[in-house]
Formats: C-alpha cells, structure tokens, sequence
C-alpha cells in the first residue's frame, strides 16, 4: 500500500508559490506519505522539475498529471506527460485522455471551478470525494455522484502553499510505480484520507 497525494500545484500552476524543491523535502520528510501527482494548471513543467529533483530519493512517487482547464470547468489527467489544448470541450479534453490511456479524475465536481452537472456523464475514471480545499457539504455532493456512477473515490489536497500539501490522500492498494498506482486507482483499490480542513482560504482563486 502507498499514500499518494492525488492533486497538487507548484508555482507554475501561476495561481500556487510551492516549488519543485519544498515539495520533494517535504515529501521525503513525511512519515507516511510517500507519493504524489503533480496537477498543475495547463502545464507540465512542475512535473518534470519535481521528477528530476526526486530521483536522488528511491523511495518516492511522482506521478505526471495535469489539472486541464475546459470550457465547462476543471478535468484531472494522470499518466500523461503531455497537456491537451487550453478551454478544449470536455469531451475533446476525455478523448484526448483516452487515447493516451490517461486516467480522468473528476476534481472538486461541485466547488468553484467543478464541472458540476456535467460529472453525471463524463467519461472518467475516479471521483475526488474529498478535496482539502473544498467545503464537507461539497465533498458529501462529490461522494453521491461517485457512488451513483460507480466509481472509485480518490482524495487530494490541492495544496496552492506549502502547509496545505498532504492535508488529504489517497490510500493505494498498490506497488510503489506508475502503472501499478494507475492500474490500482481504475480498479478501485483505493481509500480517501482528510487530515485538516481549510475553510474559506481563497477557494474562489485556487483550483
Ligand atoms: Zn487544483
């Protein structure tokens, strides 16, 4: 099993101050967290910095993602290391996924920047049921929708700051790897973990 931080952005999401180096030390430093995706906003670049910076350290996860900005709110990609078009439809933003074999998640549905409605018939792969910056009632919304749709719920932090990372994580029924933690996700093999709650912190900016 491995705690991975599922939602994550450093300074290059422009909206976030972490960087590529606070999230490796902090990420080595913890008891229990071992592993994380690298979401940021339309870009990559995060991503490959924390990966570099983390092959000194055998022991952690980093896993590409992407937090994809579309026309009807905000779609997580994890696997891909490549970014579709900004404000793509969000049917054009899944094909992209799936003809990567990029997992979809489903981030913060019903919060600022969710896709709402549109959750109900997406193509995806998980739910975030709990993401640290949005309200409970949000995430109770996001849960229903994971279970209507039969979906595995995943958890993340969507830390913007260094003291919001790991303040949510899912545990993974999983090998320490990128396939293994994919494969694991799309089975269900998971559990979402909350450890603080940050209400009212800006949740209109960041996302
Ligand atoms: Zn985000």
């Amino acid at each position: 099993m491995i705690r991975v931080d599922l939602h994550l952005h450093t300074k290059f999401s422009g909206d976030a101050v972490i960087t590529p180096k606070q999230v490796v030390d902090a990420l080595y430093a913890h008891p229990i967290v071992k592993g994380v995706a690298i979401t940021d906003h339309d870009n990559l670049e995060g991503f490959f910095q924390v990966r570099k910076l983390a092959k000194s350290y055998e022991d952690l996860l980093i896993i590409p993602g992407v937090e994809v900005s579309t026309t009807q709110g905000d779609i997580i990609l994890l696997g891909t290391e490549e970014k579709p078009a900004y404000m793509a439809e969000l049917e054009n933003v899944a094909d992209y996924a799936k003809g990567r074999a990029a997992l979809i998640i489903i981030p913060h549905p019903y919060r600022v920047h969710g896709i709402g409605d549109a959750a109900e018939e997406t193509l995806a792969d998980a739910v975030e049921v709990v993401n640290a910056l949005a309200t409970p009632q949000e995430n109770k919304l996001a849960e229903k929708l994971a279970k209507a749709r039969n979906l595995p719920g995943v958890a993340g932090s969507d830390a913007h700051r260094p003291d919001q990372m790991w303040a949510a994580y899912t545990e993974i029924d999983a090998e320490p790897n990128v396939d293994s933690v994919l494969k694991a996700i799309k089975n269900g093999q998971v559990k979402a973990v909350q450890t603080k709650h940050y209400l009212n912190v800006g949740t209109s900016f960041n996302h």
